[in-house]
């Protein structure tokens, strides 16, 4: 089986269909996982939550989500966010709502668990750390577990009581073995590791082996459909900066 697996779309369109256009080109995916925050920042919430409910099969809530629901208190957002939070609610059809409202928190698939920040704390926490990577071990009881949140690929790994972290590349492939592993595919919509190509992993569970993939976009797209819409131009610059 093969899973492809993104998070952190924030409704950049252009990256997300990008991105599923790749997944087609590297052969395809039996299910599509998504790791939360499907909007926020960007352009086009309702139309990649319409995308979203088409392809993806599995997905958790991140707080950009829960915040355009009005499912958090928005004083844990800086003011950019808390803009772009307003203007998302306001663009959602009660379809769109009702199925950002529905989102779990945490899922459980198989040797996966799947929350958008950590384990612990699922919709705020970032990890960003070893030391916090390690103290989110003992939250989750499968082999592995998924986050998104930060926008970094990057994955830990627990060996004894010690925590080491291994940045994810295109050109590496992670074999996911008998070490325990917390794994970010990095940002859809928004990466912030300095490349700003949309980022996501796929999992092949014949070999086990998760690989990073890196695909260019229209940036200036979504960014111009930004201007439009009126949203903050630090979120528009940031794209093009991959930060
Ligand atoms: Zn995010």
């Amino acid at each position: 089986m093969r899973y492809a697996i993104l998070a952190d779309i924030h409704a950049n369109l252009a990256a997300f269909e990008a991105v599923l256009a790749d997944i087609e080109a590297q052969g395809g995916a039996d299910e599509v996982w998504c790791l939360g925050d499907i909007v926020g920042y960007g352009p086009d919430p309702a139309e990649c939550i319409r995308l979203l409910k088409k392809h993806c099969s599995v997905c958790v809530a991140g707080n950009h989500d829960l915040g355009a629901a009005g499912k958090i208190d928005l004083s844990y957002f800086n003011a950019a966010a808390v803009a772009a939070c307003r203007w998302t609610a306001g663009r959602l059809g009660p379809l769109e709502k009702r199925y950002i409202e529905d989102l779990p928190l945490t899922l459980r698939k198989g040797d996966f668990f799947l929350a958008h920040g950590s384990p612990a704390e699922p919709a705020m926490e970032y990890i960003t750390s070893t030391g916090i990577a390690a103290r989110n071990f003992s939250y989750f009881e499968t082999p592995y577990c998924l986050v998104g949140h930060t926008h970094e690929p990057l994955a830990f790994k627990q060996i004894g009581n010690n925590c080491t972290s291994i940045t994810l590349s295109p050109n590496i492939g992670l074999v996911l073995g008998a070490h325990r592993m917390i794994i970010n595919p990095g940002g859809v919509g928004q990466p912030r590791d300095g490349d700003p190509r949309a980022s996501y992993a796929i999992y092949d569970s014949e070999g086990s082996m998760l690989r990073l993939h890196r695909v260019p976009y229209d940036i200036n797209a979504t960014q111009d459909r930004m201007v439009q819409a009126g949203l903050p131009m630090t979120l528009v610059s940031r794209l093009q900066e991959g930060r």
